[in-house]
């Protein structure tokens, strides 16, 4: 569900011309729509009515200011993987104590400052993490809450780049090994149990290997508080999956997700905290991008667009699907012809989609590239100096650029010349 529409033949952003927003902004531009942020946000939180949790956004997803500021004043949490993210929700107004700190590599100065900032809790990787964790959090004379995150070994059916929860990924600490190493972080004095964490991998649709995680992490619980540790919450991870394509699996609604989380837990009785990104800001963004030239291959058409695989990387990367419409309404009785939507990069690699049929186009119409809110923007580049993508929130009527152009006079002036030059 978002608000991305047609009206009076055109493409709006909830009430706002695409059209001409383009002419204004320039493309290409992302553009977000705060109404369909914050519904998803709500119909999250809402499936789990009754229950305590919080849903601590996963920055990496979309990490702009003003996307974490909608998030942040309906009540979210963040689920963090750098300092730099922890400077971003601290500035976008998220507390540290609604602060989860996710990610196989945290440096020993990113743990100082989530200690000073006061972290609802790190999720601990390995052993090693805990020792450096726990002498860092004795230098501040403090405690670090931890959770360690447990690798269900489980898979999550999804595209193996994204895939996270089966032994031969780098990340977490196998389920076998648990108990162990939770007795061990007992004994570290700079360290404070507080939870259980997980994280399966993203664009998860099939519950069947997520309720399984669930339910070893529940057991894993149980047994945990009945060696005495004192659990506080029990963090699920985020991953739940979006549709990016009508013949992709769909995934569960919110409520299907949390009557499976419920099922798993067997009443199991802790707060729970969910690290969704995907989920809340895929469908709330769009790439608009211009086509500059159509060109008649030997056997292919080619549509040339002004938006390239360092704006979106998603296709090149996870061999991703995103839908891609015009932004003038075809006519529904419109003959749609296959063609490869191009960038402009000097990459065979540089598509935003292959043998896809769409109604005709020609040089200066206006293309959306849909579901292109989650891991877009944050994955932008300037490969071949093209200037960064901007990124517009839209609310209602309103349209503000929320970042700008970053123009190539502006990325060469960041270079230095040596002075033997
Ligand atoms: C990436 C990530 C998330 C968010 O995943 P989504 O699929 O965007 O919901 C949550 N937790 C951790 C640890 C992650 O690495």
């Amino acid at each position: 569900m978002h608000y991305f529409s047609y009206r009076d033949a055109r493409l709006h952003a909830e009430d706002v011309d695409l059209d001409s927003l383009a002419a204004k902004v320039g493309t290409p531009f992302y553009c977000y729509s705060s109404a369909t942020l914050e519904r998803h946000y709500k119909v999250f939180t809402d499936a789990f009515a009754g229950r305590e949790m919080l849903l601590c956004y996963a920055l990496k997803a979309n990490s702009n200011q003003s996307v974490i500021a909608t998030l942040a004043r309906l009540g979210a949490g963040a689920d963090i993987v750098s300092g730099g993210e922890l400077e971003r929700a601290l500035a976008a107004g998220i507390p540290g104590e609604r602060i989860v700190f996710s990610g196989v590599g945290k440096t020993r100065a990113e743990m100082a400052e989530a200690l000073k900032a006061g972290i609802l809790c790190f999720n601990v990787e390995s052993e090693a993490e805990l020792a450096a964790l726990s002498e860092v959090a004795i230098g501040l004379g403090r405690r670090a809450p931890v959770s360690i995150r447990v690798n269900p070994d489980v898979d999550a059916k999804t595209h193996q780049k994204i895939s996270t929860g089966r032994s031969a990924t780098k990340f977490g600490i196998p389920i076998s090994r648990a108990r162990q190493v939770y007795a061990e972080a007992a004994r570290l004095p700079g360290i404070a149990i507080t939870g259980v964490d997980m994280h399966i991998g993203s664009q998860i649709t099939d519950m069947a290997p997520f309720e399984n995680a669930v339910a070893l992490l529940a057991e894993l619980a149980r047994d945990l508080m009945a060696a005495g540790h004192k659990l506080k919450h029990m963090d699920l991870g985020g991953g739940l999956g979006v549709p990016y394509a009508a013949s992709d699996p769909v995934p569960p609604e919110p409520e299907v997700y949390a009557r499976v989380v419920e099922e798993a837990l067997g009443g199991l009785d802790l707060p729970l905290v969910f690290e969704m990104g995907r989920m809340i800001v895929a469908n709330a963004g769009i790439l608009v991008t211009r086509v500059l030239y159509v060109k008649q291959g030997e056997g292919k058409t080619f549509v040339i667009v002004d938006a390239a695989m360092n704006d979106l990387i998603r296709p090149t990367l996870y061999e991703a699907h995103h839908d891609i419409v015009p932004v003038a309404e075809p006519r529904p009785e419109a003959a749609l012809k296959v063609v490869d939507v191009v960038g402009p990069v000097c990459e065979t690699g540089d598509f935003l989609a292959l043998d896809r049929p769409l109604p005709e186009v020609k040089a200066g119409d206006l293309l959306a590239v849909m579901t292109a809110g989650a891991y877009g923007a944050v994955q932008a580049g300037v490969y071949n100096t093209r200037p960064l993508v901007p990124e517009v929130l839209v609310k209602e009527a309103t349209a503000v650029v929320v970042r700008p152009r970053i123009p190539a006079q502006e990325l060469i002036a960041r270079d230095r010349l040596a002075p033997w030059l």
